[in-house]
């Protein structure tokens, strides 16, 4: 049996990977060069940023790939030598509005969190700046992985599992018999497989089949900076309000992010950069001694209220999504490609499918 990708971010991938090892023959197809988009642009933390403000959906579906990562990670870096730098580096939230809420989640849920002091804080991570009387919480057990290196490593084992990439290579349109895809097409000829796959981020509504249901997607930008500071000088996630702070093993520090409505514009903006560099200086003042190395815009991918779509088309029998996973689609990928194959493969479903599945939502 053969599957068709269309889009190569995380998504497209580790469903490629999912489908590879059962056995299946697996093309991707990219109109650019794989992990490039959102997947390469995100921060890499791997929990929703609020997980108690999340619906259940996106909830279930961050829990089993939080279980998953760690053997992902070690996986990969055995069989490619690229480290994804898995790191259980624990989230600080800062002054937050509904903390009452967010300690009920934890205890319901059974995740092990802390209400520091401030002298607590300047313990854990010295040199922030922290409101007295604020009200902050600490969780310990909350991992990132670094995402570009996770897309690399994913790229160079599936190449080497005989998974197929086609880059350079845009999906245009489809040619439909009945309620069947026949075929892809692409700018450099039609592919033909047993079934296919959209994959494509935020642009997956924009390449759906004309004329049949197409999955809600709008494309929310973000845009983030990348300090080239020393290993040491931040060592937690910190979240405050909308933004944050994510330390790299090796001392870089990422500073996220904005939430834009911007249809498809991706460049980056002078108001983005100041409202970022305010907010990085202003949590962490030693960070104004360290050189600003890179400024960039992703687009997420927004299905509403965030859950992706998953499983099949409601029409067409034989074409498939994995999309929509707006802000915390580096977090979901591992469950929503594992949901996908199952689907596929009519196994039996690592989570009910029903809050997921392709079709109409109110
Ligand atoms: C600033 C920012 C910060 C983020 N931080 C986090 C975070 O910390 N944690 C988290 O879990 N998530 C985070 N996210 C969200 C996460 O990055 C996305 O939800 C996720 O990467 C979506 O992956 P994807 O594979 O569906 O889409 P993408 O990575 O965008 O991949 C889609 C691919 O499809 C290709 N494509 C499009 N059209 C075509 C076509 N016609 N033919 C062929 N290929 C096509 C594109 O070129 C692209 O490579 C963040 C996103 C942004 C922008």
């Amino acid at each position: 049996m053969e599957c068709i990708i269309a889009g190569g971010g995380i998504s497209g991938l580790l469903s490629a990977r999912e489908l590879v090892a059962a056995g299946w023959k697996v093309k991707v197809v990219e109109r650019n060069v794989v992990g490039a988009e959102a997947s390469w642009a995100g921060g890499g933390i791997l929990s929703p940023l609020y997980p108690w403000r999340q619906p259940l959906a996106v909830q279930r579906m961050s829990r089993w790939s939080q279980r998953f990562y760690p053997d992902l990670a070690q996986s990969l870096k055995n069989h490619t030598g690229i480290d994804p730098q898995w790191n259980r580096c624990g989230l600080l939230w800062l002054d937050l509005p509904d903390l009452e809420t967010a300690l009920d989640w934890c205890r319901r849920n059974g995740i092990g969190c802390q209400i520091p002091r401030e002298e607590e804080i300047e313990a854990l991570q010295p040199g922030l700046h922290v409101l007295r009387g604020g009200r902050h919480l600490w969780i310990e057990g909350i991992a990132q992985i670094r995402n570009p290196r996770l897309l690399k490593a994913l790229r160079r084992e599936l190449a080497a599992s005989g998974v197929e990439i086609l880059e350079h290579r845009a999906v245009l349109d489809w040619r439909i018999q009945g309620e069947r895809i026949t075929a892809m097409v692409t700018s450099q000829g039609n592919l033909q497989g047993d079934s296919f796959l959209i994959a494509a981020g935020a642009w997956s509504e924009r390449i759906s089949p004309q004329g049949y249901w197409r999955p809600q997607i709008r494309p929310v930008k973000g845009q983030m900076l990348l300090f080239k500071a020393e290993p040491g000088v931040l060592t937690a996630m910190v979240q405050r309000g909308e933004h944050y702070l994510i330390p790299r093993m090796d001392g870089r520090i990422l500073v996220g992010s904005t939430v834009e409505e911007a249809d498809f514009d991706k460049r980056p903006t002078k108001a983005a950069y100041e409202k970022l560099y305010r907010f990085a200086v202003e949590t962490l003042p030693r960070l104004a001694d360290y050189p600003l190395e890179l400024h960039w815009a992703g687009m997420r991918p927004a299905a509403p209220e965030g859950v992706p779509y998953i499983g099949p088309h409601p029409k067409l029998k034989n074409l498939y999504y994995d999309c929509g996973h707006f802000r915390n689609g580096v977090v979901m990928a591992p469950a929503a490609a594992r949901l996908l194959a199952d689907l596929i493969l009519a196994r039996n479903p690592i989570l009910d499918p029903e809050p997921y599945l392709p079709r109409q939502r109110r």
